[in-house]
């Protein structure tokens, strides 16, 4: 099994843009490319956490003790999905899992623990695993007796689907890869800065089944191909969105120093009494652009994550406030400033009226606390 990852695919667009400038021709403007990787230990260990949140049917004891070693790891860490996001993306930059384990706790642990330098020898780094807290022997061991069970099982038809996928999106997305950034940046005011983005396609993953990472080693998506797969209405465009969602939050970190509409929101929000909505409105913002995008270059009647997942419905107050002046500025170009004025706006009227409806009235006295 391959620790280190190749490069699946690169579009052709980006061998296009270069033919037309040896040609001569008038150079494109540069836009976000994709390239796809996958990755076996990722794969494996996505496999693990996507059935660990699935009904225990499985009858190799192999995966029910990963699986088991998995949830106590899990349970221990604390948040599963703040514990995994210091792990997996040194396991992307090639790290064996415990490597990249013993890595993660560097951070403010004795030097004894991490030799930036020449490394711990795999023997070295073995024997101080005992010392984590909490313990990951336990699970990378699982996954060592898990390894051969899967390779014959799992990964053969797993793998295949992975590179019909990867066929299938160079034939699908590939060719409209251009236009979905340049419409995507000009909504979202930002200036493409061109990077190629690394999306590691693995079969499957825990909900939702797509992340991006942002480390010493550089920006990464992560996107399984059951992502969304349980939703009503699932198909190529859901994962082409998801893609798309994915890789704008690359872009979202790529230009945090330009007055782009994520971090416009983001000053008018720190500004103002809806600090609490940081996170979400600005994610929720993503979801809309991509969905847009997806309508606009694949399926005009495509409904998009937020409705078909019912991500929406986990965040009322943010899409209420941003589904009209967003649609305003697709459909009218109305300006950034003018689209974030109307955004914080709508989330006031929202306060105000949440305040209204809660003040005590005469013959509804307010209740002691
Ligand atoms: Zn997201």
């Amino acid at each position: 099994m391959t620790r280190t990852p190749s490069p699946a695919t690169r579009f052709p667009a980006a061998l296009c843009v270069a033919l037309l400038t040896l040609l001569g021709a008038p150079a494109a403007a540069q836009h976000t490319t994709i390239e796809f990787f996958t990755h076996d230990e990722l794969a494996l260990h996505w496999w693990v956490r996507a059935e660990a949140e699935r009904p225990a049917d499985l009858q190799a004891p192999e995966a029910r003790a990963a699986i088991a070693a998995l949830r106590d790891y899990e349970q221990e860490g604390g948040n599963p999905m703040l514990v995994w996001a210091r792990i997996e993306p040194l396991l992307l930059a090639g790290l064996p899992l415990e490597d990249a384990v013993l890595r993660s706790h560097a951070r403010g642990m004795p030097e004894r623990y991490y030799n930036d330098a020449g490394g711990l020898s795999p023997e070295e780094a073995r024997t101080r695993l005992h010392d984590l807290k909490p313990d990951p022997r336990p699970y990378t061991d699982a996954l060592d007796a898990l390894r051969p069970w899967y390779l014959a099982t799992i990964a053969p038809a797993a793998g295949r689907e992975v590179e019909a996928a990867i066929e299938s999106l160079n034939e699908y997305l590939a060719p409209r890869l251009a236009d979905c950034y340049r419409d995507a940046c000009d909504a979202l005011g930002m200036t493409d800065p061109g990077h190629s983005v690394p999306v590691y396609l693995v079969p499957s993953g825990p909900r939702p089944g797509a992340i991006t990472y942002r480390s010493r080693t550089g920006l990464a998506c992560v996107v399984a191909l059951d992502a969304g797969t349980d939703c009503q209405g699932a198909g190529l465009d859901l994962l082409v969105e998801v893609i798309l969602h994915e890789t704008l939050h690359a872009l979202d970190f790529a230009t945090q120093e330009q007055p782009t509409a994520l971090q416009q929101l983001r000053a008018a929000l720190r500004e103002s009494s809806h600090v609490e909505r940081l996170r979400d409105l600005p994610h929720t913002l993503i979801f809309l652009q991509a969905a847009a995008v997806v309508r606009d270059h694949f399926g005009p009647d495509h409904r998009g994550y937020g409705e078909l997942c019912r991500y929406y419905q986990k965040v009322p107050a943010a899409i209420r406030a941003l589904r009209q002046p967003w649609a305003d500025r697709l459909d009218r170009h109305v300006p950034l400033p003018e689209t974030v004025a109307a955004i914080l706006a709508n989330l006031d009227d929202a306060e105000r009226a949440a305040a209204e409806r809660n003040r005590p009235t005469a013959t509804q006295p307010a209740r002691p606390e």
